[in-house]
């Protein structure tokens, strides 16, 4: 909700500023409303003269003591690790027993206390779990027969029995009705949520599905590429600097062949580990393909990014991998840096260049690529990019 901005300093005092307890607080003094109800009855009442001042004010005191405990335990915080952090059954039942115990001493206009309880029992329906529910339902119609029991009895002329038996066949029947409807919709709400939760679960599950490598845990081809579509944007606008490595594990085939497929997994996650951890939370790294990956490096210069990779080289040199004593890896390294104009298919396609280089000079090194002339940088096309992606993506599929 909207308040002005002259209300934020006593709203943030009121509800505090994180977002659960807000809500919690904010719940509890909607419940306020139906003490001011209860008690301007009860002293218009006396007004009337229906009512002794002195149980009323009895009456107002409980109510206001009982509210400030409720609210005080909700905002200090001690409720919030609690299953119901608002206290709603005993606050329910507090009320309840206040609107009934009102009921007892009103005379003509007690009948109206009723709807009060039905309001307590309405409001709760939105916290309490379904046996609770039924349970203070069923509490309220206790409560309701031992006062009409007990009027009958003491003020059987006041209040005769056929009075009580009514009030308590109409009242309770009511509050019955009503306790088992808000079971009913307390039931549905709990379902809703469950499935509201699941949900969000798989929609998470699919999220990540859909951008990340399932073996290594890294960003995917798309979502890299998405990356560096936009990052060459800004490159573009800003004139910032950004560099892409194309990281190949040499000789991968033979781990493969030699250590078994689960020692090549297992070299591929721990280059994955490593190169997060060496790189920059800026730098992203992604499974391009096999055993192919493609590092973002914004804004670096050429000589900083082949400085970050030779720093990633030299410790994957010396990594070694759970399970697989002895095993060792290298990578080779293709580094260009983007061009003014330069498309995402033109950036790594000079990447690859300088990795084949690379791997031709011997292996386990990093080679820089050449810059484009002038004349080639073109503007990004936006169907030739997306056919090539579509084209050579693998995207974490294992062979
Ligand atoms: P080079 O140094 O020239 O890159 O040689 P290489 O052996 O690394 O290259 P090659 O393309 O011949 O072999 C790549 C191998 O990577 C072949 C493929 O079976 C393996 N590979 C691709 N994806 C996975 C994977 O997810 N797990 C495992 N264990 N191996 C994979
Ligand atoms: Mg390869
Ligand atoms: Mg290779």
């Amino acid at each position: 909700m909207n308040i002005p901005s002259w209300l934020h300093p006593l709203a943030r005092w009121l509800l505090g500023t994180q977002a659960p307890m807000r809500r919690h607080v904010a719940f509890v003094l909607a419940a306020a409303q139906l003490y001011a109800v209860n008690l301007g009855i009860v002293w218009h009442s006396v007004h009337l003269g229906l009512f002794e001042a002195h149980f009323a004010a009895m009456l107002t005191w409980v109510s206001v003591a009982s509210y400030l405990l409720v609210f005080t335990l909700v905002r200090s915080g001690v409720t919030q690790r609690l299953p119901d952090p608002v206290l709603t059954l005993p606050h329910a039942l507090v009320s309840i027993g206040l609107c009934i115990l009102a009921y007892t001493q009103l005379e003509d206009h007690r009948a109206s206390v009723l709807i009060l309880v039905a309001e307590a029992l309405v409001m709760s329906m939105f916290r309490l779990r379904p046996t609770q529910m039924l349970g203070l339902g069923l509490a309220s119609v206790g409560m309701l027969l031992a006062a009409v029991v007990w009027l009958s009895w003491h003020d059987p002329l006041r209040y005769p029995a056929s009075t009580g038996l009514m009030h308590f066949v109409i009242g309770g029947a009511t509050l019955l009705i009503l306790s088992l409807v808000a079971k009913w919709v307390t039931d549905i709400r709990m379902r809703i949520g469950q499935q509201a939760r699941e949900l969000s679960r798989a929609l998470d599950t699919l999220q990540h599905m859909a951008t990340q490598d399932t073996l290594t845990g890294l960003l995917n081809r798309r979502t890299m590429s998405d990356l560096i579509e936009g990052e060459l944007k800004l490159t573009d606008r800003q004139g910032s600097a950004l560099s892409v490595a194309l990281i190949d594990l040499d000789h991968f085939k033979h781990i493969n062949d030699h250590a078994g497929h689960a020692a090549g997994d297992a070299v591929l996650c721990g280059f994955a580990a490593n190169a997060l951890a060496q790189l920059r939370k800026v730098d992203k790294v992604s499974r391009w393909g096999g055993e192919e990956f493609l590092v973002l490096l914004p804004q670096v210069t050429e000589a900083e990014a082949l400085s970050a990779i030779e720093r990633l080289r030299q410790s994957t040199e010396r990594l070694s991998y759970a399970g697989h004593p002895g095993l060792r890896a290298t990578f080779s390294a293709g580094l260009a840096q983007a061009q003014a104009g330069e498309s995402l298919e033109q950036l790594v396609e000079r990447a690859d260049h300088a990795l084949y280089q690379a791997k031709r000079e011997g292996r386990n090194r990093c080679g820089q690529a050449s810059h484009l002339p002038h004349e080639a940088h073109l503007p990004q096309q936006a169907q030739a990019s997306a056919a090539w992606q579509e084209g050579t993506a693998l995207e974490g599929s294992t062979p």
